[in-house]
């Protein structure tokens, strides 16, 4: 008697805990259709901080519970520099400074966006900095040398981009060779405009789409850049998931890193607060559309960024730290070997926890899409 009281009392629990298990496990094993990559050049922890501090409202960065480290070191450096932190993430290999898309043997590396495109995925690239600055172009240009803008442009005209938004004119229609490539890109199904975001919705989903607003990098958010990365990363997220297609989007705040070269912290925290939106953009999307994983990390810290308690002097000149203030400082004008973190969210994200190396985010992203 007693036995069977338990014995229906328990039943019932191992039931429902089962259940609870096997929705846990398919929401695991669920296949992201879409990826949204988001990277914050020269991004380290304490200018992730800066948002928790300085950012008026929550920060979109508390939004994710999948975190992880990665550890940045290209292949001959112990610090790297953008073009292999990016090749690192767009093609899977550890290679050497300044290497765009190429293996540490200068051999071309085959990057996402041709991974995918032959696969129906549509891709989309958006950065405040030039479209061919190093971390964009690592996604679907090769190059010796992150310094061969006019070469990584045309790359982007012949890639499998179907949708892109930045600066860079200049390496299109001021180009050494001479060539035009406004005209080419209109040749190979682009709709192009360099004066503003427009509505892309009168373009047909055949087309392809690419916006280049400035003459090289976008200007500062302290320059009235306004909400352009916010806008171009829902854009591409809209004109890319038309007709129900899948797609694959990387989308960069470049001048994070700028900001911390100049050992700057007014212009690092409001590029770092802007990149907090577009995270913002892509979760909103993301958590309506329950099949897009969004990963948000970054190539590696820049300027040795630290939130220290201010200094302070004592009447007797003696110097003291003041806990209840907080002085943005740096220790380099350079890159840092810091770890690096990892935020995940959306089927998949489980896989983005733990500590490993960039170009593992590669072979997560792979696994995890089936791409
Ligand atoms: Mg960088
Ligand atoms: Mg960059
Ligand atoms: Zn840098």
């Amino acid at each position: 008697m007693k036995l069977t009281k338990i014995m229906l009392a328990v039943v019932p629990l191992m039931l429902l805990s089962n259940t609870t298990n096997d929705a846990k496990a398919k929401e695991e094993n669920k296949t992201p259709k879409n990826v949204i990559l988001l990277i914050s050049d020269g991004t380290g922890l304490s200018q992730i901080s800066s948002a928790f501090y300085f950012k008026d409202s929550e920060p979109n960065y508390k939004r994710f519970q999948n975190i992880g480290l990665i550890k940045t070191s290209s292949s001959r450096q112990d610090v790297t520099d953008s073009a292999a932190g990016a090749t690192a993430f767009a093609c899977g290999v550890k290679t050497y400074n300044g290497a765009i898309g190429v293996a540490d043997d200068s051999t071309s590396v085959k990057n996402i966006v041709e991974r995918v495109s032959s696969k129906n995925i549509k891709t989309g690239m958006v950065a405040t900095s030039s479209i061919t600055h190093a971390t964009p172009a690592s996604f679907y240009a090769h190059a010796v040398s992150r310094s061969m803008n006019d070469d990584i442009a045309v790359d982007l005209l012949n890639s499998g981009v179907d949708y892109f938004a930045g600066g860079g004119l200049e390496h299109f229609n001021e180009r050494k060779d001479g060539r035009n490539l406004l005209k080419e890109l209109k040749k190979n199904k682009f709709k192009v405009d360099t004066v503003g975001l427009k509505d892309f919705s009168t373009i047909k989903s055949k087309r392809k789409v690419g916006y280049l607003l400035a003459k090289d990098a976008m200007p500062k958010m302290e320059e009235g850049r306004g909400n352009f990365l916010s806008d171009a990363t829902a854009q591409a997220i809209q004109f890319l998931s038309q007709d129900n297609a899948n797609f694959f989007i990387m989308s960069e705040g470049s001048q994070i890193d700028w900001g911390g070269h100049q050992n700057n912290s007014s212009y690092l925290i409001s590029e770092l607060i802007d990149f907090d939106e577009a995270i913002g953009k892509a979760l909103d999307f993301a958590e309506k559309d329950g099949n897009t994983l969004v990963i948000v990390t970054s190539d590696h810290e820049t300027g040795g960024f630290t939130l220290a308690a201010k200094k302070k002097k004592r009447e007797d000149g003696s110097e003291y730290s003041d806990y209840s203030e907080i002085e943005p400082t740096f220790s380099t004008g350079g890159h840092s070997a810091t770890l690096i973190p990892v935020f995940a969210y959306g089927p998949g994200s489980e896989v983005f926890s733990g500590v490993y190396e960039n170009n593992e985010i590669y072979d997560k992203i792979l696994k995890v899409t089936g791409w």
